[in-house]
């Protein structure tokens, strides 16, 4: 497979984005810093233990959570998953792993095995529907008690972008509050947003910055607000 993506010609890219996101995994662990946005060239949630595709190449949280439990001896992971479409390398990577919690929010249908949770999102949601179904979950992320909380985050699904579910781009930035606040219940703090799907510049550059000051600490009073 490391061939396979080598011969791609988006070894390089793929390597730092995956790497990028083990290291920000390992600085969390050791108290370094808080909490990561993790600014990836290439997704990761479709790159399984031997296949990759949909601009995944290396899942960068499945090798940061092997890393983790190498090094430190982690043991329990959550990883979120709000991109768009099926996670299907995260799934297949850690199927039968019973200390990873995985819950995708996708259209496919509602299912779960070992700890493995697909949520059915309908082909349009409204905002508020979406955030709470990523809201119903969260109690059962945190009795699960993971370490860390990885947030694959894809903005795929926000209207006008090639997963289109009707999703506005503020909806993005309150679930980083969300998520943001639940983290300190649920990790202790440690979490980890993973940029996933999404092509449009004009979101990017809207969304990006302010979820990034979400996870500093820094106010964003309404979505909307300054520029
Ligand atoms: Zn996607
Ligand atoms: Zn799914």
């Amino acid at each position: 497979m490391i061939e396979e993506v080598r011969q791609s010609g988006n070894f390089e890219g793929a390597l730092l984005s995956a790497s990028g996101t083990v290291r920000a995994a390992e600085k969390i662990w050791i108290g370094e810093i808080d909490n990561a946005f993790v600014f990836t060239g290439y997704g990761d949630h479709h790159a399984g233990s031997h296949f990759f595709g949909g601009g995944c190449y290396f899942n960068g949280a499945a090798l940061a959570i092997q890393e983790l439990r190498k090094r430190f001896g982690a043991t329990r992971f959550a990883v979120i998953d709000t991109d768009a479409h099926h996670g299907d390398g995260t799934w297949e990577v850690f199927e039968r792993d019973l200390d990873v919690l995985y819950v995708c929010f996708c259209p496919d249908s509602n299912w779960e095995k070992n700890n493995k949770v697909n949520i059915r999102v309908p082909r349009k949601v409204a905002d508020e529907k979406y955030l709470g179904l990523v809201n119903d979950i969260l109690p059962r992320v945190k009795i699960f008690q993971p370490q860390i909380l990885f947030w694959n985050w894809g903005y795929d699904g926000t209207r006008g972008d090639y997963g289109d579910m009707g999703l506005s781009p503020d909806v993005h930035i309150l679930l980083a509050k969300e998520l943001q606040m639940a983290s300190a219940e649920i990790s202790r703090g440690r979490f980890i947003i993973v940029l996933c799907g999404g092509s449009r510049r004009d979101l990017a550059r809207y969304m990006i910055p302010r979820v990034i000051r979400v996870i500093s600490g820094e106010q964003v009073l309404s979505p909307s607000d300054q520029g």
